[in-house]
């Protein structure tokens, strides 16, 4: 597993070059956004030790099978961790698929696999985990969360962008990593929470897939237009 620092708080974990979760430092000791594929949880716990710091929390930005494939291992570990997820995408855990009456009732996509472990704390929108706030930015998943580290704007996008393979809002296919597109519930949804998150100004943008950007504004500015672009034409197209 590679362990890349960025600043004070966050430590980038990538296995396999392409899947990416997160220790953010606290007080009291590593918040872990997203579980990464299974068969992680070693090498997770054994970056926390390098550090010589304990996860306390398991916060997961949404629950397709790249983010909470190691969960269900990593809660046998630290039973003691509290373990976060918003409201809505916890149903996606306990096997419930239904949309709600008040979403867009488009296909699910991806690999949404069944946890044993029962989330501890439901987030939503505007709560506080930590040194976190919890940004809805629903369209990957129904429920998908970002988390912006007050401290020093920080953003833990999950996979409402993308950045390898070329950075992209997700829903927009690229060509040299589509699984984030591909997996994508609802592409308007999606363009309407990246828009959200450009307003936050991160200072840095750190995605499920691919490496962390530094003063990211102009980037994300142009991953919208082009998503904005494409929806502008099938607009225009069914017109
Ligand atoms: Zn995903």
């Amino acid at each position: 597993m590679k362990i890349t620092p960025y600043g004070n708080f966050l430590i980038q974990l990538t296995r396999l070059g392409f899947v990416n979760c997160y220790l953010v430092r606290e007080d009291d000791g590593f918040t872990l956004i997203d579980t990464g594929l299974p068969g992680s949880t070693r090498a997770i716990l054994a970056a926390a030790n390098s550090y010589g710091l304990p996860i306390v929390r398991l916060v997961l930005t949404h629950a397709h099978s790249d983010h909470v494939g190691s969960l269900d291992a990593l809660h046998t570990e630290l039973p003691d961790a509290e373990v976060a997820i918003t409201a809505r995408d916890a149903r996606f855990l306990s096997g419930d698929h239904s949309l709600d009456a008040n979403e867009p009732q488009v296909q699910l996509r991806g690999g949404y696999p069944i946890c044993k472990t029962k989330p501890t704390r439901k987030l939503v929108h505007g709560d506080r985990i930590g040194s976190l706030e919890v940004i809805a930015t629903p369209g990957h998943t129904p429920g998908h969360a970002a988390f912006l580290d007050l401290r020093d704007r920080t953003l833990i996008a999950g996979d409402a962008f993308q950045v390898l393979g070329g950075v992209a809002v997700s829903g927009t296919v690229k060509p040299l990593f589509p699984l984030p597109a591909l997996a994508t519930w609802h592409k308007p949804t999606a363009l309407q929470s990246a828009q959200t998150l450009r307003a936050l100004e991160p200072s840095r943008l750190a995605v499920g897939h691919g490496r962390v950007l530094v003063e990211p504004l102009a980037a994300m500015d142009r991953a919208i237009a082009v998503l904005a672009h494409e929806l502008n034409g099938q607009k225009r197209h069914a017109a």
